[in-house]
């Protein structure tokens, strides 16, 4: 097992199908300022790098946040599902609700009473809801927890029996 260690770190090897190949380079070696300047093209080395909200907590990206918390900030969602829907967003990243750590899910639990009181000054809506899609095959497109704080609206759906049970759809009703 070692000497096949040691021979993948020299020659490389297939790791979850990917050819992986180990060499060391300087530190002053130009392919490195490459790399950094165009890191969201090889998520493979570094996901982070490739992270739409990590750049936007880095400032990196534009977004306008519209409040900042000691472990979390506040967007509003680029494709709104109802007017007022926001994104509560951890500044360090972490992939889901279950990867964060406590001190992060209790300053978004804050946040979210506090921008459900600013909501409702602002838009005055008759209900919200609240959620967070953990997993691609929970629907999650961008892989950094952020729950979703979602204003409603009486007559913005037909009937809105179930709620969040619409996660998939036909199951909403019961
Ligand atoms: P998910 O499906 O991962 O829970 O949702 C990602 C959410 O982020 C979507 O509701 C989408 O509209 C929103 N979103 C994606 N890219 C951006 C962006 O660059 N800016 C903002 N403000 N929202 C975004
Ligand atoms: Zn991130």
């Amino acid at each position: 097992m070692e000497s096949r260690l040691n021979k993948r770190e020299i020659k490389g090897g297939f790791n979850a199908r990917i050819y992986n190949r180990f060499i060391d380079i300087q530190e002053d070696n130009p392919a490195i300022e490459y790399y950094l300047a165009k890191a969201h093209q090889y998520p493979l080395i570094d996901p982070q790098a490739s992270c739409i909200f990590c750049q936007i907590a880095n400032q990196e990206r534009k977004a306008d946040i519209i409040a900042s918390f000691k472990h979390c900030f506040v967007i509003k969602d680029q494709f709104p599902v109802s007017n007022g829907h926001l994104l509560i967003i951890p500044h360090e990243h972490t992939l889901s609700w279950f990867t964060a750590s406590e001190k992060v899910r209790l300053d978004i639990m804050q946040a979210l009473s506090l921008m459900k009181a600013r909501l409702d000054e602002e838009y005055k809506p008759d209900g919200y809801n609240i959620g967070a899609n953990c997993g691609e095959f929970a629907g999650q497109t961008v892989m950094h927890l952020h729950v979703h704080l979602i204003p409603r609206y009486e007559g913005d759906m037909e009937n809105p029996k179930g709620g969040v049970r619409g996660v998939i759809p036909e199951k909403q009703k019961y």
